[in-house]
């Protein structure tokens, strides 16, 4: 079941995943933006998980909204606008429901990428989060489709997510800092492509 104690895991599975890999996300923000992607999911995950330790909601739409709050409040960078409308439009959708089911968790999140393409400007193909985050939602879609288990499905949606931020490598960036370099960008890996990679496979993760 898709409780509150569910999302609290994957908070935590998230932020333990943004935590060892914050070395290898800023890095890839080197040549094509700031070096910062990194240290900005690094705390924004951080102050989430704090914040959610220290009065855990109970239902999963309230841990989204808590998660998506800290992460507009305590990011600098395009991530923490972008994410934190993603999980907070995610969290609005799932009300007050104490359990949901994945198709009603899929249904939040397609809200909540909506809304980031809304704030964000970007279309698919652009270099940008939506790259691993619309093929990790088409898959999760065709899987529960399917008749899939909902563990079976957010393997699914992880795959997708892993192997659309692989395909941002050869793609031209045209929104966010990446876009400055023009054809420069091309042959580099998008960093926000991978972090929605890292917390779509902390879902995954926690459905097993
Ligand atoms: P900043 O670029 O402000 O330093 P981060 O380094 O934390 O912010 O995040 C950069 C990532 O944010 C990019 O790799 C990209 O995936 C994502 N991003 C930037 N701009 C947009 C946008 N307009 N729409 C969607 N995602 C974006
Ligand atoms: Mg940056
Ligand atoms: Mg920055």
């Amino acid at each position: 079941a898709i409780d509150g104690a569910f999302l609290r895991r994957w908070l935590d599975a998230a932020t333990q995943a943004v935590d060892r890999e914050a070395d290898h996300l800023t890095e890839l923000d080197s040549p094509i933006g700031d070096a910062d992607h990194g240290a900005n999911m690094r705390r924004g995950f951080l102050a989430a998980r704090t914040a959610v330790e220290q009065e855990p909601p109970d239902t999963p739409g309230a841990v989204l909204v808590a998660v998506g709050r800290q992460l507009i409040s305590t990011v600098g960078g395009a991530s923490g606008p972008l994410y934190g409308t993603l999980l907070r439009r995610a969290g609005k959708e799932l009300g007050d429901e104490p359990v949901v089911t994945a198709a009603r968790l899929r249904d939040a999140l397609r809200a909540g990428v909506d809304g980031v393409a809304q704030l964000g400007g970007a279309a698919p193909g652009d270099k940008t989060m939506l790259d691993a985050l619309l093929p990790a939602l088409d898959a999760l879609t065709g899987a529960l489709d399917a008749g899939g288990s909902t563990a079976q499905a957010l393997a699914a949606a992880a795959t997708a997510a892993d192997e659309g931020a692989e395909a941002t490598t050869p793609l031209r960036a045209r929104k966010g800092r990446a876009s400055y370099l023009g054809e420069r960008s091309v042959g580099h890996r998008d960093p926000g492509a991978t972090s929605a990679a890292l917390l779509v496979t902390a879902l995954a993760d926690t459905a097993r």
